[in-house]
Formats: C-alpha cells, sequence, structure tokens
C-alpha cells in the first residue's frame, strides 16, 4: 500500500519524494521466516567448526572465518533501527544490518533485487536482440563439483573468445550471429550428492538473431523440442570445449556423430527470465524441497568459496555486482528531512521478533523513487 504525503506531513514541493511504503505484517512475517531459516545455517557454521576443530582440518584462519560468518549471519536483520512516533502509532524503519552471507535468506533476496536494479538499465537497451541461453553439463558429485564450475568458467570465456570473433574456426562463421556481449550466471542445484550446475545467459545477437528451429536431436525430449542451427553449433561446442576437443569445421559441422553434444537452449529472453539470471547462486532446498543438509552446505561451502556468481562479457563488462546496503546515506538524509514532523523521534533499534508481534505500531519503510 503507497502512501502519499497525507498520513505524514504535507512537505509541498520537494525535488526528490520518496516513496513511504507501509512494511506490512505479512512480509515481517516472511522475514522472520527467513531468521528462523537463518537459524539453521547459523547450525552448519557451527557443525562445520566444530568438525574442522575436531579433525583437525581447519588452519586457525579459516576457523576464524567460519565463525565470523556464523556470527554475521547470527545478527543479520535481526535488528532494525527505528523511528518511533508515540503519539502517532507510527515508527519508520531506517536501516537494518546484512550479512551478505551467500547461505543467508535476507541476503539473497536483497541481492537479487540490487542485481535486477543494476542490470535491468543496461539490459533494456538491447532489450529487441537479447536472448536467454541456457548451458549445462553433466550432473557431477560434491567431491568434483568445484572444479566443474572452475572449467565451466574456463569454457565460457573460451566460447566468447569464438563468438566475439577474437578467435576463428576456419570453415565455420561464427561472426554471423552478431555477438555483442552477454551477462553470465551461476546456478547450482542439488538433490543429495548430486550438484547441477549451469550458466543462465542473457545474450545480445545481432539482427539475423538465431534462426529457425528445425533440428531435433538427443535434447528434443518427449516435447519434441526443435533446435536452430545456433544452438545445435554450441551443443557441438561446448562438449567440444568442456571435454578439452579441438574446434575444428569437421568436428562442429561435420556428419560424424563422435563428437556428442551438451544441452543448450537459445530463446529470445522474456521478462521471467530475469528471474532465472539473478536468482539465488543455490538455493537454501534441495530439487526435492527438502532443506540445505550439513553435506550439502559443506560441499557448497568449499565449492563455491570465492566464485563469482555473475560475470559480464562484450557490452555489459564494465556492469560489476553491487555490493552496497540496503539504505544508502542519501536516502538516510532525504527521509530524515522528509519527516519534519512536530514529533520527535525515539530512536532505537528494535528486536525484529518483537516487531512482527506489535499490534501497537504502523511500520513504515521508505525507499527513494528515481
Ligand atoms: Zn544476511
Amino acid at each position: 500500500m503507497e502512501k502519499g504525503n497525507g498520513g505524514i506531513a504535507d512537505m509541498g514541493n520537494m525535488e526528490h519524494t520518496p516513496v513511504v511504503k507501509e512494511v506490512t505484517k505479512r512480509h515481517m512475517g516472511k522475514v522472520h521466516g527467513n531468521a528462523k531459516r537463518n537459524e539453521e545455517m547459523v547450525m552448519n557454521y557451527l557443525k562445520l567448526l566444530a568438525s574442522g576443530i575436531v579433525k583437525k582440518r581447519l588452519s586457525p584462519d579459516e576457523a576464524h572465518i567460519i565463525r565470523e560468518r556464523k556470527k554475521r549471519l547470527e545478527n543479520c536483520n535481526r535488528f532494525w533501527s527505528m523511528e518511533t512516533y508515540e503519539a502517532s502509532h507510527v515508527r519508520v524503519l531506517l536501516r537494518t544490518f546484512l550479512c551478505k552471507d551467500k547461505f543467508c535468506s535476507n541476503c539473497n533476496q536483497v541481492k537479487k533485487m540490487l542485481l535486477q536494479n543494476r542490470f535491468l538499465p543496461y539490459m533494456e537497451q538491447y532489450k529487441d536482440s537479447l536472448y536467454h541461453m541456457v548451458l549445462t553439463v553433466p550432473d557431477c558429485n560434491g567431491e568434483e563439483l568445484r572444479e566443474t564450475i572452475q572449467h565451466m568458467a574456463y569454457c565460457f570465456k573460451t566460447l566468447v573468445t569464438y563468438l566475439n570473433g577474437n578467435k576463428k574456426v576456419k570453415g565455420v562463421d561464427l561472426s554471423q550471429y552478431g555477438f555483442q556481449g552477454c551477462i553470465r550466471s551461476l546456478e547450482v542445484t542439488y538433490r543429495e550428492d548430486v550438484y547441477h550446475p549451469h550458466f543462465h545467459v542473457a545474450v545480445v545477437l545481432g539482427n539475423n538473431g538465431i534462426g529457425e528451429k528445425h533440428i531435433a536431436n538427443q535434447f528434443s525430449g518427449t516435447g519434441n523440442r526443435l533446435f536452430s542451427d545456433f544452438e545445435s553449433m554450441i551443443q557441438r561446442i561446448w562438449w567440444l570445449l568442456v571435454n578439452g576437443k579441438r574446434l575444428t569445421s569437421d568436428n562442429i559441422l561435420g556428419a560424424d556423430n563422435s563428437p556428442q553434444r551438451y544441452s543448450c537452449i537459445v530463446d529470445k529472453f522474456q521478462p521471467e527470465d530475469y528471474k532465472k539470471l539473478f536468482g539465488y547462486m543455490t538455493k537454501m532446498y534441495s530439487e526435492d524441497n527438502s532443506l540445505m543438509r550439513y553435506d550439502n552446505f559443506k560441499t557448497l561451502y568449499y565449492a563455491l568459496s570465492h566464485i563469482r556468481q555473475i560475470q559480464g562479457y562484450g557490452v555489459f563488462y564494465n556492469v560489476k555486482e553491487l555490493n552496497t546496503e540496503a539504505y544508502t546515506e542519501q536516502e538516510y538524509q532525504t527521509l530524515e528531512s522528509y519527516l519534519v514532523c512536530k514529533e520527535k523521534p525515539v530512536c532505537s533499534y528494535e528486536p525484529l521478533s518483537r516487531l512482527s508481534g506489535d499490534e501497537r505500531y504502523i511500520v513504515l519503510k521508505t525507499k527513494h523513487r528515481k
């Protein structure tokens, strides 16, 4: 629900109009649910620390890092900085403290939002020539995961050098697709000890696009999906790259079927693809919808350490992941000036658990409108 100035104060003409939104009970309940899930993650960190110390596997530095991450996660979004207007029964949420851990449910939601805000304006410029590509490799187990992810990243980089024309294959014209750049996003799904790393890619291609879909192959499935020449070729190239084979015209386009394929689909970018592109690197739930087990946590903790989720190439090369708190100093100041009320606010840090059950106050949060 949007609230205008009426409910709080009439500020007349302001240069920037902050949008003040009511923080609903439902939203607070949801955030409270995140805190519950985070408790599980805190337990996972604790186990990792305890078993590492008992088995003497952790260096003091590693143990320190795990201990710190656990502490930050524990306190993530637990306290909201609030201003309370007692007479109006209104509390204004100013800021909260976020841990930025990749296993944190709060921070994953915030990161998703920040990534979208960051990349969307750039992607909009290419919306007519934007495609969604999904590249996969066969599933692997926990032990192979880190190496698989690193190898995929390396092969993807190589694939880009072929698509942008820096490397060429004699007899294969890859420049005809007019590749201009892409945003590559890593996602890892899992079920028991089976991991499925894959890339979602937003790719800008030239006017010719990917051409008609007319090829049936082993990935067509029961839905009889057909593939374009571009998709079919990328499936081959991706297999060759991942398996360390030479890219030759024969290997890519030849009738010989000994070079195989890995799955690749490329379609016009749809609005719902943003969600896939800027989704979580790894979900808190496995593919059968059970909460992440300790062994999955441990595997993902080590496999994803210092692994970058998003990477831009070509026209998106300079768009970097944002790493900021939800509220900037400027937003904070705008908020203060907006709230020129007679009443003096009482500043306080409130534990979230108390707020979500409190019926006496309406909680507001501010957001800056561009
Ligand atoms: Zn967090």
